[in-house]
């Protein structure tokens, strides 16, 4: 087997030639954006013991801890903005290059960059919901509630359980999420894996499903990954700066 390509206009090739290209995206896009990776040193998860989804429902203290948790995510994702890469993505989508973007990612950026098909694996941090009554809350607002000094907010309508839109450990990804994301590797003729260390499940399946349906794999990441070997071609620059000559080399300028 021939090592990959290194080469951008490889990308650009690759794109051009393609039908059915499929965008996959985790942490590594939006550290650009000065989001922190919680997975990595200094993350929340590095400061946090993680609250299963399972303890979430049956313990206070749990809830407490989550509440706390994500009172301290969301200061850092409330004022982070698109960078080159998301929106690099959004104008490949707008001109037909790629159909779709699945995400590790829960901070809506790709949604703010104006990508329109954005399928998230682990859910969204832009809103919460009532595990009673299904009642839907902005997370802005209840995000105020946190600052204000609510440790473990309720539900207005029904006083149940509210939890972030976000997946937890222990509970099971959505399942009609998946399955697209799973038809989309399974159809595609060409993946872009971006800023994913591709290690963590579904993340390392839905590249490798794709290759083996015989589609091509372009990966875009600062470090090694697992599929590397894989790969067509594998790109380890700043990922914006990467996505922004992909799409200015295919006619769409990026700011
Ligand atoms: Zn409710």
């Amino acid at each position: 087997m021939t090592s990959p390509s290194t080469s951008i206009s490889d990308v650009v090739r690759l794109l051009s030639a393609s039908k059915l290209a499929v965008a996959f995206t985790g942490a590594g896009i939006s550290t650009e954006s000065g989001v922190p990776d919680f997975r990595s040193p200094g993350g929340v998860w590095s400061r946090y013991q993680p609250v299963y989804y399972h303890d979430f429902l049956a313990s206070e203290a749990a809830r407490r801890q989550y509440w706390r948790m994500k009172k301290e995510g969301y200061r850092e994702l409330k004022d982070a903005k698109p960078n080159n890469g998301h929106h690099a993505l959004a104008a490949l989508e707008a001109a037909g290059k790629i159909v779709a973007v699945i995400t590790q990612n829960i901070d809506g950026l790709h949604q703010d960059a104006g990508s329109r098909r954005v399928l998230e694996l682990h859910g969204t941090s832009r809103y919460c919901i009532c595990l009673q009554c299904s009642a839907r809350y902005e997370g802005d607002l209840i995000y105020q509630r946190l600052e204000a000094g609510i440790e473990i907010p309720l539900c207005d309508q029904c006083g149940g359980l509210i939890k972030s839109a976000t997946i937890s450990f222990g509970q099971a990804l959505p399942v009609d999420v998946l399955t697209e994301a799973f038809d989309l590797s399974m159809h595609t003729d060409l993946m872009l894996a971006i800023g994913s260390s591709l290690a963590v499940e579904p993340a390392a399946s839905l590249p490798l499903q794709a290759k083996q349906n015989g589609a091509h794999l372009v990966i875009i990441n600062r470090t090694e990954t697992p599929l590397d070997g894989l790969a067509d071609v594998v790109i380890r620059e700043p990922i914006g700066e990467s996505l922004a000559k992909v799409a200015r080399e295919l006619g769409h300028e990026i700011r």
